[in-house]
């Protein structure tokens, strides 16, 4: 994972000189937040931040009993029939998950989307050990088909305009009659050849929305059916999740599913919502013979008990990216890692480490559209405020940014010296701006006026103005 500073600035740069790319983000970046606008006036506004509140509590409550209602989940679900294994990081998880198929003796995996698989890095742990992974969920399917990273927690694939995708279907695919002249077909193109993996595959691979400790069930939503496909047909289904998803009763998860798809996609519910049992019992026409859940930590313990549990709080809805100005036009690959936008600046510090990703609580502009649109209510604009600080606090913050700060922390407690300082900047800025009407270089600003020009000054700082009015 390369994460610095520079690697997070070199890579937004690298995205906004894409134009294509940088229009089709622009324009995801209208069209998102207009279905969950349309979707909560439908639902009602009022009844909508009612619903919010609701899911708050019930993620709070889970989190705060997360220890009863694990142990709940795992005793229902062992109940059902299935083998329940719990894995302390990403390597134990792909290493669990990698003994199972070897059991089975497993040369084919169908996947399903899971966020936290990506994190883990499952695919190149099977595919190392000679075991072909073919991911199911179209927008995992096509970046798989580019060698590419998710840029979306929602939509893997909402970078690629859709050129680029007929480009890679017509030279990864062996089409014969068949054409790509339009969206649709391009996605029967893609259905014809996923149905053949899925028959083909040994074993199943699919995440989890929910984990229901009441019934042990998991509950798992999908606009494509592929993870219904990937947990029935195959003879093993396991499904690897994390440890902060389990919630007390199937009600909880209901009033989650509401809030869920209306802030991701604005739908009022996904096409398809499935919970999965266990395996197959004598009687049932389908199913697999065998289940295994496979639960991580990744840190998420140490996480629960920090400062920054409400994180956790996270339904993986994807609406904080769609509203997030430097999501948008920095694009999600620029995060570095999993998990992009708002959550992603808060999460991948806090999963690997701030000293690694400190460039990501920076990249806000404190708008403070992803707490507006949270549904889980998360104070997202407070976190990266508080991992800033944190950052600052341990020294892992550039030395430059560190002397700054502390200069003018020391300047805001000496309001007359501050006036005067700021008076005398606001003339000279003026001066250097007033014959173009803007200032092209500032010392220790060259970054920031790089990509845009700063008006010039009046003339007067707004506090000497403000003076000036008030006694005249
Ligand atoms: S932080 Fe909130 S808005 Fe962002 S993905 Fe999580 S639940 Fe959705």
């Amino acid at each position: 994972m390369e994460q610095h500073s520079r690697d997070f600035l070199r890579r937004a740069d690298e995205a906004l000189a894409e134009p294509e790319r940088a229009a089709n983000r622009a324009a995801l970046g209208l069209f998102m937040p207009l279905l969950r606008d349309q979707a909560v006036e439908a639902f009602d506004s009022q009844a909508f931040q009612g619903l919010r509140d609701q899911v708050e509590a019930i993620r709070r409550h889970s989190l705060d009993n997360l220890g009863h209602y694990l142990e709940q989940f795992i005793g229902q679900a062992r109940e059902n029939g299935n083998q329940v294994h719990l894995a302390r990081d990403g390597d134990e998880l792909n290493a669990i998950v990698l003994d199972i198929c070897t059991q089975v003796e497993a040369q084919r995996v169908a996947k399903g989307k899971s966020m936290v698989t990506e994190e883990t890095g499952l695919n190149a742990a099977l595919e190392a050990a000679d075991i072909k992974v073919r991911e199911t969920d179209l927008g995992e399917y096509i970046i798989q088909e580019a060698g590419e990273t998710p840029s979306h927690i929602v939509g893997p694939a909402l970078h690629k305009p859709e050129a680029e995708i007929r480009e890679l279907f017509l030279e990864r695919h062996d089409l014969g009659e068949r054409d790509l002249d339009s969206a649709a077909a391009m996605v029967a193109e893609a259905r014809q050849v996923l149905r053949e993996e899925f028959l083909a595959a040994d074993v199943g691979v699919i995440g989890s929305n929910a984990l229901i400790a009441e019934n042990g069930y998991s509950m798992l939503v999908t606009n494509e059916g592929n993870g219904d496909l990937c947990a029935n047909l195959p003879k093993t289904l396991i499904i690897c999740t994390s440890i902060d998803r389990v919630l007390p009763r199937p009600e909880d998860a209901m009033a989650m599913l509401r809030l869920l798809v209306r802030s991701t996609t604005g739908q009022a519910v996904t096409c398809y919502t499935s919970f999965y049992s266990g395996p197959r019992r004598e009687g049932d026409i389908d199913g697999p013979v065998e289940t295994h859940f496979v639960l991580l930590d990744n840190r998420r313990t140490e996480l629960l008990a920090s400062d920054y549990r409400e994180m956790l709080q996270c339904i993986r809805c994807g609406a904080c990216l769609n509203h997030c100005p430097v999501y948008m036009s920095a694009g999600g690959h620029a995060y570095g890692w999993v998990y992009p936008g708002p959550m992603g600046s808060v999460l991948t510090p806090l999963l690997t480490s701030l000293d690694e990703a400190e460039a990501l609580p920076h990249a806000c502009t404190a708008c403070g559209r992803c707490e507006e649109v949270c549904p889980a209510n998360i104070p997202l604009p407070d976190l990266l405020r508080d991992l800033r600080a944190e950052a600052f606090a341990e020294g892992i913050s550039a030395r430059r940014w560190r002397f700054g700060i502390r200069l003018h922390s020391w300047l805001a407690r000496h309001p007359t010296l501050y006036r005067q300082i700021t008076r005398i900047a606001v003339r000279v800025m003026h001066r250097l701006g007033r014959d173009r009407g803007f200032i092209r270089y500032l010392p220790l600003a060259g970054g920031w006026l790089q990509a845009r020009e700063l008006p010039s000054p009046e003339g007067d700082s707004f506090l000497a103005s403000y003076r000036k009015e008030h006694k005249s």
